[in-house]
């Protein structure tokens, strides 16, 4: 049986589609009812082989062409993203299984974002000027070379092209390998490329679980890694990488605090903390997990956060209406599941959900938690799932010492209408993206990354053209030169 959402093949290397049946098996399951639609392959030896080959090579002509040139085909391919994005957002929808509702506001509308944010920065990147007497130093800012590019399940078309726009806007060429559970968006990002102008080779797609990964990173032929992942996952490539001493970009995972304090507006904070822990059913890695709300408000927030969760449309995630879709797997449910168990057994208050709810698919009730706990095994793991923990504090120095008391450092945000305190909360976090009086927005124009385990560099921004290029600094003597000797 062929399924509409089944691709032509596979990967996708040299501009165009390629099929190597001796991959082992993967089905594609949309989550919202456990069926396959579509069955692909991970990636062999020789399919490595051929991406990265393929890679290596079309990247030497791309990066002689002028950046205007390239940015003009970054811009094309964001213009045509934009154009279709109704169709990506209902194949990310099948893939993903998050809502029509928020796939087509939120994945290749961010991915175009990028592309066209790139695309325009890639004609304004230049060396600089060093004056020094009569000498002088220029720098010329070079692309790395081959870049790979590895993805998690929860936004498949942005993390294809949040990587993919700032490593071609330098002249690099990338091999991106998508999460094994949502492989189908970053082929299209590939064709879309592609019919936009960009040369066969540059962008290549290659499937496969994180064997596939592993071979990528640790490939002689790779300059660079830039992977989303978890902090274990990111332990392993981070090391891998570092043995042929590689750039990379670590986007790891997180367990976020949001500090919500007495004279916030609740329902400003109650809406934060619904975006923070509900949106993609949980599945966002900068989700504030741990809400810490001030004693004197506890029970009033508790109270409008039940009644605003009451209002969630669950329900077919290609309904316009639906705001709230299924899990991404079986798994990753049986882990949230595991969670939920661990919280009950551990003594805290389940104030909402909890339970699976019975149809086909992978479906959580959007979960909160009241009085935890700082040891409480759901405070301190990441859960990635709809489960809120909610933790009372009495002050600001007090709360400020337990929400930094983690080993992550990807997100903090904080809830007051008192401006210094607003700042100087941010100033304290420990974390990479903070938030005052909202969560979770990630616009492609700000830096977005973590701090201690949740990662290392930053996407998005100026910042980004950081990890995808090197300066080479060239010394011009105008004098002549002397010797001791
Ligand atoms: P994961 O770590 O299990 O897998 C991520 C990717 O790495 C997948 O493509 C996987 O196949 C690959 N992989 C696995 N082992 C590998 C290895 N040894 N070598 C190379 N590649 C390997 O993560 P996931 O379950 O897909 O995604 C959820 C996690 O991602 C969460 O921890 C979440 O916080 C994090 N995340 C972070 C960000 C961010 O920007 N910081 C964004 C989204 C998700």
């Amino acid at each position: 049986m062929t399924y509409p959402t089944q691709p032509k093949a596979s990967h996708f290397i040299n501009g165009t589609y390629v099929e190597d049946d001796a991959g082992a098996p993967i089905d594609v399951i949309y989550p919202a009812t456990g069926e396959v639609i579509a069955k692909i392959h991970s990636a062999t030896r020789a399919i490595i082989g051929q991406a990265l080959d393929a890679a290596r090579a079309a990247q030497v002509e791309w990066a002689k062409m002028t950046g205007t040139e390239r940015g003009r085909i970054l811009r094309r391919a964001a213009d045509i993203m934009r154009e279709r994005n109704h169709d990506l957002s209902v194949l990310e929808t099948w893939d993903t299984g998050k809502p029509y509702q928020e796939t087509s506001v939120a994945d290749a509308t961010s991915g175009a974002d990028a592309l066209e944010y790139f695309g325009g920065m890639a004609a304004t990147l230049a060396g600089q000027h060093i004056q020094l007497g009569e000498d002088w130093v220029y720098t010329v800012r070079e692309p790395l070379g081959v870049c790979v590019g590895i993805g998690a399940w929860n936004y498949p078309t942005q993390i294809a092209c949040w990587k993919g726009a700032p490593a071609l806007a330098c002249g690099n060429a990338m091999v991106f390998k998508p999460s094994e559970t949502t492989p189908l968006s970053a082929l299209k990002v590939a064709e879309i490329l592609v019919e936009a102008g960009l040369p066969a080779g540059v962008y290549n797609v290659v499937q496969g679980l994180g064997d596939v990964g592993a071979a990528l990173v640790s490939d002689p032929r790779v300059d660079k890694v830039s992977l989303t992942g978890s902090v274990p996952t990111g332990r392993k490539v981070y090391a891998s990488a570092a043995a042929g001493m590689k750039h990379v970009t670590m986007e790891l995972g997180g367990k976020s605090p949001m500090v919500i304090f007495d004279d916030a507006d609740l329902d400003n904070a109650v809406s934060g903390a619904i975006l923070g822990n509900f949106y993609s059913s949980g599945q966002v890695c900068s989700n504030g997990t741990r809400v810490f709300v001030q004693k004197g408000i506890r029970e009033a927030f508790l109270a409008r956060l039940t009644e605003r969760l009451g209002k969630a449309v669950i329900g077919d995630p290609m309904d316009p209406d639906t705001s709230f879709g299924p899990m991404v797997s079986a798994r990753q449910t049986e882990i949230v599941e595991g969670y939920i168990a661990k919280g009950v057994e551990e003594g805290a208050r389940l104030v909402t959900g909890g339970k699976r709810l019975e149809r086909e698919g992978f479906w959580l009730e959007p979960t909160v938690f009241a009085d935890v706990t700082d040891d409480m095994t759901i405070a301190r793991e990441e859960i990635f799932g709809p489960v809120m923990a909610v933790l009372d504090f009495e002050d600001e120095t007090e709360v400020m010492a337990r929400a930094n008391d983690t080993e992550f450092g990807l997100a903090a945000g904080v809830f007051t209408r008192d401006l210094a305190r607003a700042h100087r909360v941010a100033a304290g976090f420990e974390a990479g993206t903070c938030y005052i009086n909202t969560y979770n927005d990630a616009p492609v124009e700000a830096p977005f990354g973590g701090a201690k385990q949740s990662g290392v560099g930053r996407e998005n921004s100026a910042a980004a053209i950081e990890h995808y290029s090197q300066l080479k600094s060239v010394y011009v003597r105008m004098g002549d030169l002397e010797a001791p000797f």
